[in-house]
């Protein structure tokens, strides 16, 4: 897996999916100067798909990513469903804070 900060990209996909995938190869983050401005919302690396109760893990910057602009994503994977799904779907590991709000 890797990371870009290019929205045009080739390499990203984007949207749910309604059948097992694997994980994207590129995910978008935001670059390190706009995180640098600072974060709205506390940086939290693992998320809860309410449907499954499974926790996924992400990378730091993804992280970072939500917590500068937590509408940045709409859709999130699950690693036990093996699909994007809506962010509205997921909440913050430990709490019931819903992923994107
Ligand atoms: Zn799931």
């Amino acid at each position: 897996m890797s990371l870009t900060t290019d929205p045009n990209d080739p390499r990203l996909t984007r949207g749910v999916d309604d059948k097992p995938v694997p994980q994207n190869d590129t995910y978008l983050v935001l670059s390190d100067e706009e995180r640098a401005k600072g974060f709205v919302r506390p940086v939290r690396q693992s998320y809860v798909h309410t449907k499954c109760g499974v926790e996924t893990k992400m990378s730091l910057a993804i992280a970072e990513t939500y917590a500068r602009n937590p509408k940045f994503y709409g859709a999130t994977y699950c690693v036990a469903c093996c699909m994007h799904l809506p962010v509205s779907e997921f909440v913050w590991s430990g709490t019931n804070e819903a992923v994107g709000s």
